[in-house]
């Protein structure tokens, strides 16, 4: 049977796993395989939800191998680290438990065509201090991580009283759709938190959030219109809105722009842009972009083989 692998379940490879298991899977007209580094789906658009606390990330994942039984496709748990096209093989690395111990071992899996969607991760673009001191919204561990940073912080506040008139100064980086969405959700959310029984805190006074962008406007990618109507609801919510400000450093307790301000920050979220994760950087010889991302045609096809595809935010398509 002709084998199709699929590498990485997520808003792209899920749908594709799952419409090619519908189709050729149930009739065994092909194999359909998806592998992916995690045993449970959670949709990435919803990560600011869960980085604010405002839904519980358990009820919303998707385990693969009930939706791979339901689905007719194969399920194979683990990291893309290789490829070797004249071999049509992928290496996929080893599964270890939190005490270091090997799960399953690294393999190989042979393929008649491969999708490759393994997504993307917050691009630091060098910026100093980003992995030190920011969170970036990449995965459902560190949405989870930055929600229980949030929730300690603000239960600090309630119950220590030298710290109740002080601030929780939030600051994210970058103006797109991800800082716009969570800087709305935490508004929100730091309200809740305090009407749930934290009278101790006022977070109209105290909850201090500030979005950073480096263009002229917020949502630099929608039409003008839009970007006013979200500047002007999100300041109505009190959110401190600074644009034309590139950040060059991120410290301990604080973030630094070229402009030479500095904004005072108890938790940074770094969502300033994307890029395709390392391992895709030259592998197997196939042309990526400055971001490894790799370059396909406008059928999705990889450009130097045609066998090999890609899609999502691991793909690069000059239009
Ligand atoms: C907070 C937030 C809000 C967003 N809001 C919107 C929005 O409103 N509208 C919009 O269009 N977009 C939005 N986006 C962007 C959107 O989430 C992405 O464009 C989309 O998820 C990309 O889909 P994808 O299939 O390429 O990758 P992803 O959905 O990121 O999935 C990648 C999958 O690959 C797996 N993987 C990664 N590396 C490996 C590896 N080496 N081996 C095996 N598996 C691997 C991951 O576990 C994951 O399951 C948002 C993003 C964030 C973070």
């Amino acid at each position: 049977m002709h084998q199709i692998i699929i590498v990485g379940g997520g808003a792209g490879g899920l749908e594709l796993a799952t419409q090619l298991g519908d189709r050729l899977g149930r009739r065994r007209r092909a194999g359909v395989t998806l592998v992916d580094r995690n045993r449970t789906h959670v949709w990435k658009p919803l990560l600011h939800e869960v980085a604010a606390g405002s839904m519980d990330v358990h009820q919303h994942q998707l385990d693969y191998l009930a939706q791979a039984r339901w689905h007719h496709f194969t399920f194979s748990l683990g990291a893309l680290e290789g490829l070797d096209r004249m071999r049509r093989e992928i290496t996929i690395g080893a599964i270890r438990d939190d005490r270091g111990e090997q799960v399953i071992p690294p393999r190989t899996l042979r393929y008649d065509t491969l999708v490759i969607a393994i997504g993307s991760l917050a691009n630091p673009f060098g910026v100093p201090g980003v992995a030190e001191h920011a969170f970036a919204l990449d995965s459902a561990e560190e949405a989870d991580h930055f929600n229980r940073r949030l929730v300690n912080a603000v239960l600090r506040a309630n119950y220590h009283a030298e710290e109740r008139n002080r601030e929780l100064r939030v600051v994210i980086v970058g103006g797109g759709a991800t800082g716009v969405e969570l800087a709305a959700e935490l508004h929100n959310t730091t309200r809740v938190l305090a009407a749930y029984g934290l009278e101790n805190i006022d977070p109209e006074r105290q909850v201090k959030l500030t979005l950073l962008n480096a263009d002229a406007r917020i949502l630099p990618g929608l039409p003008e219109r839009i970007s006013r109507a979200t500047t002007e609801a999100l300041e109505a919510l009190g959110v401190q809105i600074h644009c034309n400000e590139q950040v060059v450093e991120v410290a301990a307790g604080e973030v630094r722009t070229r402009a030479g301000k500095t904004f005072a920050a108890d938790l940074t979220v770094w969502a300033a842009g994307i890029k395709a994760a390392d391992v895709l950087r030259e592998i197997g010889g196939l042309e990526t972009s400055r971001l490894n991302q790799l370059v396909v045609l406008p059928t999705l096809q990889t450009t130097l083989v045609p066998d090999i595809f890609a899609l999502g935010d691991c793909a690069a398509c000059p239009w």
